[in-house]
C-alpha cells in the first residue's frame, strides 16, 4: 500500500517536471522564432499524415506492399510503365482532395512574419503549395506530385489537367510537343535528385539562422544532410518530430510529439 502511494507520488512529480521543462523549451523555442530572421523548414512525411497522406517508406506503407518501379524500368518495360500510371492514378484520388493542416500553416504563418527564407521537403504531395507558400521558396526535393512531365523535353503539365481525363487503356500519356514519355514529376527509385533543387538546399542550409525539422526521421540521405549543414554553418536547430532521430544529440530543440500537439503547446 504505502509503496503503491510512493510510487504514485513519484511518477506524478515525474510528470510535473516533465511538463515544466516541455514548457520551458516552448517558450525558449518561441523566443528563438522571435529573434530569427532567416528561417528555413525541413519536412518530411510525418508533417502530412494528419492530411491523410500514407507515410509511403513506412511499414505498412504502400512500397511495402507493391515492388516500387525502377527509373530504368519505367523508361525500358512498357508494363511497368503500365503499372507506375495505375499506381499514380490510385494516389491522385486521395492528393487531389488532401487539404494542408496545422502543420503546414504554421510555416505559412512565419512566411507571413516575413521570417521564411525557404522550406526543403522531402514529401511530394504539394500539401506545403496548397498551403500558399510562394511556390519558389520550395524545394521539393524527391518532385512533387503536382506536375507531369516529358522525360525528354522537360515540358510540364499540372497532374490535374492530366488525371481528370486520363484512360489508361488508351495508353500512357506522351508528351503534346515532342511525344516523348510523360511521368509524374517524383523523384523514383534509381533516378538522380535534381542538382539544381540540391544546390537551393545547400544554399539555404548554408545562410538561415534557424532550421526547423518537422515530420522527418532525418534517415534518407542526401535529404537529411541539409540540417547537420545548417548546424555546422552556426544555424540553431529544431527537430519536432514523434520517433528519435540521429541528429537529437546536436540539436538545440528536440520535440518528440505529434506535429499537431506540439503545436497546440506553442499556441499563446
Ligand atoms: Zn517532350
Amino acid at each position: 500500500m504505502v509503496l503503491n502511494s510512493l510510487t504514485i507520488f513519484a511518477s506524478r512529480n515525474f510528470l510535473l517536471m516533465e511538463h515544466v521543462d516541455i514548457n520551458n523549451s516552448i517558450v525558449s523555442f518561441k523566443s528563438t522564432i522571435d529573434k530569427s530572421k532567416k528561417i528555413v523548414g525541413f519536412t518530411g512525411a510525418g508533417i502530412s499524415t494528419e492530411s491523410g497522406i500514407p507515410d509511403y517508406r513506412s511499414k505498412g506503407g504502400i512500397w511495402d506492399k507493391f515492388q516500387p518501379v525502377y527509373f530504368e524500368e519505367f523508361i525500358s518495360d512498357e508494363k511497368k510503365r503500365l503499372l507506375y500510371w495505375q499506381r499514380k492514378q490510385e494516389l491522385w484520388k486521395d492528393l487531389s482532395t488532401a487539404s494542408p493542416n496545422t502543420g503546414h500553416m504554421f510555416f505559412k504563418r512565419l512566411y507571413d512574419e516575413g521570417k521564411l527564407a525557404g522550406l526543403i521537403t522531402q514529401n511530394i504531395d504539394g500539401l506545403h503549395e496548397k498551403s500558399g507558400l510562394a511556390k519558389d521558396l520550395i524545394v521539393n526535393l524527391h518532385g512533387t506530385n503536382l506536375e507531369v512531365a516529358c522525360i525528354d523535353c522537360g515540358f510540364t503539365v499540372p497532374s490535374e489537367d492530366v488525371f481528370e481525363s486520363l484512360d489508361l487503356e488508351q495508353g500512357v500519356p506522351s508528351c503534346q510537343k515532342c511525344k516523348g514519355l510523360m511521368k509524374p514529376a517524383t523523384i523514383s527509385f534509381g533516378q538522380q535528385l535534381r542538382s539544381a533543387d540540391l544546390d537551393r538546399a545547400n544554399e539555404l542550409a548554408n545562410s538561415c539562422d534557424l532550421m526547423i525539422v518537422i515530420g522527418s526521421t532525418l534517415v534518407v540521405q542526401p535529404a537529411s544532410s541539409f540540417p547537420s549543414i545548417a548546424k555546422e554553418n552556426g544555424a540553431l536547430l529544431a527537430i519536432i518530430t514523434l520517433s528519435e532521430t540521429p541528429l537529437d544529440s546536436c540539436a538545440d530543440f528536440v520535440f518528440h510529439l505529434k506535429v499537431e500537439d506540439f503545436l497546440r503547446l506553442l499556441k499563446p
